[in-house]
C-alpha cells in the first residue's frame, strides 16, 4: 500500500490491492480479511462496503488501516486487529491472553440453553472462563440465574471483567486453579446447579500440525496441557461432590475417554458431536440433574 499522496485509494482499489497482498503472503481468507480490516476501520457493516466501492478512503483511514494490513500480512487473528468478536449476541472482546471463542463453544453454549430455561433459576460454574464468553452469554439468555466464572489468569480475569461490563450483565469471575478448586473464594462450598468447562485440551505432540495463527497468537496456557485427562479428572471430581450436572467440551481424539471418565463419577454420561461432525461434547449427570 503506497503512501504516495498523488494515488487515491478507494473502497474497490483497496479490497483488490489488499487481496493481493494477503494471498501473496498466504494469509487465510484473503478478500474476508480486507473486507474485516476496511470495515472495522470505516465503522461500516462488511457488506455496506458494496455498496460503496467508489469511496475515497482518507489520509487518517489509511493511516490506521496499514499497520492493520499489514499486522494481517503476518498472519495475525482478525480479532485481535478488530480487538473482538461475536458470540451468539455478546460481544467479547479479546486479546493474546484469551483465547478466541470458537464456533463449537457457542454450541456447548446452545446445549445448556436447550436443555435449562430461565424459570429454573440455576447456579452455573465455568471452569477456565477466559474472555468470560460462556457465562456471558449464558447470563444474557438466563438473566434468572446466577453465573460465575473462574480461571488461573490475572489478564483473562481483566478481560472477562471488562466483556460482562460492556455486554451488561452481571458475572462474577474469580482468580482459581482447576488443581485446587478448594480454595478460599468460597467455589467449593457453593450448591453448583450446573458446571460447564472447555479447559486447555491440546496435547504439546498436537502442536505441530496446527495452524499459526492460532500457536503464534493464541495463549498457551489456554490450548495446550501435558496431561489433558488430569484436568478432566480434576473438573469431575469436583462437579460430582458439587452434584452438579456437567458440560465439557473436549479434545475429539480423547473424547471418549472423558465419557467414560465422567462415567465413572456419574449415573450417566453422553458425548455429543460438534457441527463439523466431531466428538466434541460430555455431558455428565445424575438421576436429578
Ligand atoms: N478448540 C480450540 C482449538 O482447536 C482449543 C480449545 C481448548 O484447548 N480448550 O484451537
Amino acid at each position: 500500500m503506497s503512501s504516495n499522496s498523488e494515488k487515491v485509494w478507494t473502497v474497490l482499489s483497496m479490497l483488490e490491492w489488499a487481496t493481493d497482498y494477503f494471498e501473496e503472503k498466504r494469509v487465510h481468507n484473503p478478500r474476508l480479511s480486507i473486507e474485516w480490516l476496511l470495515s472495522h476501520v470505516l465503522d461500516i457493516n462488511r457488506l455496506d462496503l458494496y455498496l460503496k466501492f467508489d469511496r475515497p478512503l482518507s489520509s487518517s483511514e489509511l493511516d490506521r488501516l496499514r499497520p492493520l494490513v499489514k499486522r494481517r500480512g503476518m498472519h495475525e487473528p482478525l480479532q485481535h486487529l478488530t480487538g473482538s468478536t461475536d458470540f451468539l449476541d455478546c460481544t467479547i472482546h479479546v486479546s493474546k491472553d484469551v483465547l478466541i471463542p470458537r464456533p463449537e463453544t457457542e454450541q456447548l453454549v446452545e446445549l445448556i440453553l436447550n436443555q435449562h430455561s430461565d424459570s429454573e433459576s440455576l447456579n452455573l460454574l465455568d471452569i477456565g472462563s477466559g474472555s468470560g464468553c460462556i457465562p456471558i452469554a449464558i447470563k444474557k439468555s438466563r438473566p434468572s440465574w446466577s453465573c460465575t466464572g473462574v480461571d488461573i489468569s490475572p489478564e483473562a480475569l481483566k478481560i472477562s471483567s471488562k466483556n460482562a461490563e460492556f455486554n451488561d450483565v452481571n458475572v462474577n469471575f474469580l482468580k482459581a486453579d482447576i488443581n485446587d478448586l478448594n480454595d478460599p473464594e468460597g467455589i467449593s462450598t457453593q450448591n453448583w446447579d450446573i458446571i460447564v468447562s472447555n479447559p486447555p485440551y491440546i496435547t504439546h505432540p498436537e502442536k505441530s500440525e496446527m495452524d499459526p495463527q492460532v500457536v503464534n497468537f493464541e495463549p498457551e496456557l489456554a490450548l495446550f496441557h501435558n496431561d489433558p485427562l488430569t484436568l478432566y479428572r480434576k473438573i469431575c471430581e469436583f462437579a460430582a461432590h458439587s452434584d452438579a450436572k456437567l458440560f465439557l467440551e473436549c479434545n475429539d481424539k480423547f473424547a471418549d475417554e472423558i465419557k467414560d471418565l465422567a462415567g465413572s463419577f456419574y449415573h450417566r454420561s453422553e458425548l455429543l458431536k460438534d457441527y463439523d461432525g466431531n466428538d466434541r461434547f460430555v455431558i455428565a449427570q445424575n438421576p436429578h440433574n
